[in-house]
């Protein structure tokens, strides 16, 4: 007896709180950037954790119901959740400790405790869904992060993680160490038929929701990158993969460990420094991404004693420039990803700017960012646009980031699931 009335309560409770989540929220801004153009003197509606409406503020303020909540936005733009497409949550800023010690020096709990953080400083930027690609030593740590995450014991964006990722053994880090011995290394080690179908197979069972490989790294003859798997060993990882209905994307800078990356079938390219006119077309017909991390080169520069703006241009970001400016000649769809944590958690924008200074118009930059990163991932019947039925993932940010790519920076508020965040 007892036990039904607390069940009776519970449902009633439950219920109540059903009814109050569901009552109406006018979002009335300057205007929406829908995550492919902006309409002036628009409004949003929002009933639950969806989009209920998307209507010039006239037509909707026609048949708004009384006690819908107004949420007046003046000089504000409203635009879709932001979706970053390359962070690593589990690491922080080379400058503050380098990477190998990170990987090789700080107790997985620290690691966990600064993920933490970085996942609200992510969320509170206004980036409302997150795909991180690979936690980098911390092991399968980004499956109870997510998890978290999603229960509401912690804030942060919803996340798509690679877990471990894949490597060739011998080809990645930390590496500076005595051949004799054995250092853990920042992702799994796989190769050839079997240990790559098994690998691939038990990061898909422990939670990845995608495979990252690294298809290439700076294990050549003089210490650059030089292509890691066989072209065979992609397709297999990349059929694994797909068998179980997950993408598969390729850390690639070099030439032929795009090219293999490309045909073996990965869905993005991240990275892409040394990409030749060849290569940019090829990606293009192949309809492969370009996640660029054009702010992760600038941020290492710096780090290496670049001084921005003073000193002249390192060859490294020149030829970035160049290689980045003939892929959007190319017509290669271009990814929104700053690969986060080589420079701070929650300056996610730092990547939208440089992606104007390198030749992007700003709408352009934030259709990658919203729009053309939820198309690439998979996740358009939830997120990147503000059109009725998707989820209330919003960002409100004072001015016009089409017109000044900064304002992004200026956040009025962050809506994520139809809940105020921010
Ligand atoms: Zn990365």
């Amino acid at each position: 007896m007892y036990f039904r009335k607390t069940l009776l309560l519970f449902i009633i409770a439950t219920c109540l709180s059903k009814v109050s989540a569901q009552s109406l929220v006018y979002l009335r801004p300057d205007r929406v950037f829908d995550g492919e153009k902006n309409l002036e003197k628009y409004g949003v509606v929002i009933k639950g954790n969806k989009i209920e409406q998307v209507d010039s503020q006239a037509n909707i303020e026609k048949s708004l119901p009384k006690d819908a909540k107004i949420v007046d936005l003046k000089n504000c733009t409203l635009l879709p959740g932001l979706i970053e497409g390359h962070t690593h949550l589990f690491l922080h800023p080379y400058n503050e400790v380098t990477w190998d010690d990170q990987v090789l020096k700080e107790p997985r709990s620290y690691r966990t405790a600064r993920a933490v953080i970085h996942a609200e400083k992510t969320l509170k930027a206004g980036f409302t869904t997150a795909r991180d690609l690979g936690t980098e030593g911390a092991e399968f740590d980004d499956v109870g992060l997510k998890k978290a995450i999603d229960d509401g014991v912690i804030i942060g964006p919803r996340l798509l993680i690679a877990t471990k990722a894949l490597i060739a053994t011998g080809s990645y880090g930390p590496r500076t160490f005595s051949p004799d011995i054995k250092v853990p290394q920042g992702a799994e080690e796989a190769d050839g038929f079997d240990d790559l179908i098994k690998k691939t197979r038990n990061q898909i069972g422990k939670g990845a929701d995608l495979i990252k490989i690294y298809a290439d790294y700076r294990w050549g003859l003089r210490g650059e990158a030089a292509p890691t798997f066989s072209l065979d060993e992609i397709k297999l990882i990349v059929a694994t993969a797909q068998s179980a209905g997950r993408p598969t994307v390729a850390h690639a800078s070099t030439v032929e460990g795009m090219r293999r990356a490309i045909l073996g079938g990965v869905e993005t390219i991240e990275h892409g420094d040394n990409g030749t006119p060849e290569i940019w077309k090829l990606m293009a017909e192949k309809n492969v991404y370009l996640c660029a991390t054009l702010a992760a080169g600038d941020a290492i520069s710096q780090y290496r004693g670049w001084k921005k703006g003073v000193d002249e241009e390192p060859e490294r970001i020149k030829k970035k420039r160049i290689t980045f400016k003939q892929a959007l000649e190319a017509g290669v769809k271009i990814c929104f990803g700053g690969d986060v944590g080589v420079f701070a958690h929650g300056d996610n924008a730092r990547e939208l700017e440089m992606m104007v200074e390198y030749g992007m118009s700003p709408t352009e930059a934030l259709k990658s960012a919203t729009s053309i990163n939820a198309d690439a991932f998979h996740i358009n019947k939830e997120v990147g646009r503000i059109k009725n039925g998707l989820l209330a993932d919003i960002l409100v940010v004072e001015g016009n980031p089409s017109q000044t790519i900064t304002d992004i920076r200026k956040v009025k508020k962050v809506y994520k699931n139809g809940v105020l965040v921010e």
